[in-house]
């Protein structure tokens, strides 16, 4: 038996990373997976391996793309029931030097991605009887960070938008709660794994250090770590009465100063 079986979930951002870590999770779980990307070659590649799994190319920011991509998942699986919304995108810059696309560009994926995800879907889950939304936000979410104004803001109007989704979806048996990871070791924290001349190995060590004195636990995050997370808040017999909410998974990095 696995914990996620009967369910029909749709990941966004699944084609690589956190997303991609989810989808497989999940599929193993006993869901029946929709795998959404703006990379349509791997995430088609991604949804081929799970097998019970389809691929819909979604880019989270644009409206026309989420009703196109309900509309494939429902043809696909006869339902939605379950949403992980995971894209998400990046940029590093000082707040007085952001340019206002490039800033505009960071809400419209993470902040109003996340929105029009619940918009779209949560109608769908309320349809087929409940289920779960998971949000991801971020530490940054919680915290500050210099030099990430854009994506901050969009994380911590995403733990908003989970209260409030929550709130008002609760009467329809959908339970939303948020993720916050700290850094994890994918294409986002390490960009040598995009680079076929980088040394990715290099670069998760290099990352694993820089940690290992930031960090309580003293590591870089595992993409797979995140979707157990996920899985925990998708999964009604381990998280039925838990909404709302958002959970740091850090390392113990939001915890406090460590002088360790
Ligand atoms: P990643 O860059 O490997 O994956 C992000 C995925 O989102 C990619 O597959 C990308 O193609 C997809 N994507 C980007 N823009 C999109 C759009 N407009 N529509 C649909 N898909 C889009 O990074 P990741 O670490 O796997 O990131 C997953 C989520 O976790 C993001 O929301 C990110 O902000 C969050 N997060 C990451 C870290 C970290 O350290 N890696 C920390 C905290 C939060």
């Amino acid at each position: 038996m696995g914990k996620l079986d009967g369910r029909v979930v749709l990941v966004t951002g699944a084609a690589r990373g956190q997303g991609e870590q989810e989808a497989r999770l999940f599929a193993a779980e006993g869901a029946r997976v929709v795998v959404a990307d703006v990379l349509d070659d791997q995430g088609e590649a991604v949804a081929k391996e799970i097998g019970n799994a389809a691929y819909v190319h979604l880019d989270v920011s644009k409206e026309a793309d989420w009703t196109a991509a309900v509309a494939a998942a429902k043809a696909a699986f006869g339902k939605v029931d379950g949403l992980v919304n995971n894209a998400g995108i990046l940029r590093f810059n000082e707040l007085v030097s952001t340019p206002l696309e490039e800033f505009q560009q960071i809400v419209n994926v993470n902040q109003v991605g996340a929105f029009l995800g619940i918009r779209s879907v949560a109608p769908e889950i309320a349809a087929a009887g409940g289920g779960t939304i998971v949000n991801t936000s971020s530490f940054t979410g919680l915290t500050g960070m210099a030099y990430v104004g854009a994506y901050a803001a969009s994380k911590h109007a995403i733990v908003g938008l989970t209260r409030v989704a929550a709130l008002e979806l609760a009467a329809k048996g959908i339970r939303v709660n948020a993720i916050c990871p700290g850094s994890i070791d994918t294409a986002m924290s390490n960009p040598a794994q995009l680079d076929p001349e980088a040394d990715a190995q290099a670069g998760s060590e290099a990352l694993d250090e820089l940690y290992r004195k930031l960090v309580p636990l003293g590591r870089v995050g595992k993409a797979e770590e995140v979707a157990r997370l996920a899985l925990f808040l998708s999964a009604e017999e381990d998280s039925a009465y838990i909404t709302g909410q958002p959970f740091v998974i850090d390392g113990g990095w939001l915890a406090g100063v460590s002088v360790l």
